[in-house]
């Protein structure tokens, strides 16, 4: 098995990171996560666009065109031979002797690794249940770092209580899970967070908005209280992952019930067809 670390395709076992690397003092470092189907990877260019954002709203100058870093992933994964599955990518700031003050000096350290699927639990025909919780992350969940102390610490919670994600409650309002961003349909109106600070723009939320609206659904992107759970017909999360999985429960702060509703299973169908054959 190969991963990336800098620019070259080394064995993993090979694969030695600096000490001073501030991905480990701090987190300091940005990523993504590209599904791949059939081989080719899915919104390849929406995710460099975003890793791209994300470096710039952290001051990290990363020297790699969007082309550049396609095809270095590109080889990653003929290389390992992966038809179905995911590939990972972070940038950290570099490697400099600890410090809080960064000296915009170090070079990024670029690595990625691959994953084929596993034969798993299939969130996206079964549901999901859910723990709601409070959003004990910073206030700039847009940016996609590695730093995911809330992130875990959240999902951990979910999986004590028997749940498979976390969603998460700032102030009385709705955000999105711990990986994943959250819809509510009522009465064929879908209700999501806006993308503003405090959710992660998922690549998979936008193209389901936008086919959600090629299909005749109004899409409301408006904060929402935690409440409106109880009133809704069908929820479901997003992500790369697991694509569009409906939840069928939540626990926690709140409890209720739902069942795969027919919006939810429209929409996974319309998915399915934009998917790399
Ligand atoms: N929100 C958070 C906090 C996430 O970590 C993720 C997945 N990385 C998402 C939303 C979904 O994003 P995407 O659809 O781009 O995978």
């Amino acid at each position: 098995e190969y991963v990336i670390l800098d620019q070259q395709l080394i064995p993993k076992s090979e694969a030695s990171i600096n000490f001073d690397d501030r991905g480990y003092y701090f987190g300091d470092g940005i990523y993504e996560v590209v599904k791949i189907y059939n081989g080719q990877p899915f919104a390849m260019e929406m995710h460099l666009d975003r890793f791209r954002s994300s470096s710039e709203k952290l001051d990290i100058a990363f020297p790699m065109s969007n082309e550049q870093l396609s095809e270095l992933l590109m080889s990653l994964l003929q290389k390992n031979s992966i038809d179905n599955g995911l590939i990972y990518f972070q940038i950290t700031r570099g490697v400099e002797p600890r410090n809080h003050l960064y000296t915009r000096q170090s070079a990024p350290v670029l690595t990625a690794f691959t994953q084929a699927t596993k034969d798993v639990a299939t969130p996206q025909e079964k549901g999901l249940t859910v723990w709601l919780t409070d959003d004990i992350r910073w206030l700039r969940c847009d940016i996609k770092t590695i730093n995911l102390l809330g992130n875990v610490l959240v999902k951990r919670e979910a999986a004590d209580h028997h749940c498979h994600e976390a969603i998460l409650n700032r102030d009385g309002i709705m955000t999105e899970g711990s990986s994943s961003n959250l819809f509510l349909v009522k009465d064929n109106v879908l209700y999501t967070h806006p993308a503003t600070n405090l959710i992660l723009n998922g690549i998979t939320r936008q193209l389901v908005i936008k086919l959600a609206k090629e299909n005749n659904y109004s899409v409301v992107e408006e904060p929402f209280p935690v409440e409106v759970l109880e009133h809704a017909d069908e929820a479901f999360i997003t992500s790369s992952s697991v694509e569009i999985a409906p939840i069928t429960a939540v626990k926690g702060q709140l409890t209720t019930v739902f069942d795969i509703g027919p919006v939810t299973l429209h929409l996974q169908k319309k998915f399915a067809e934009i998917l790399p054959k």
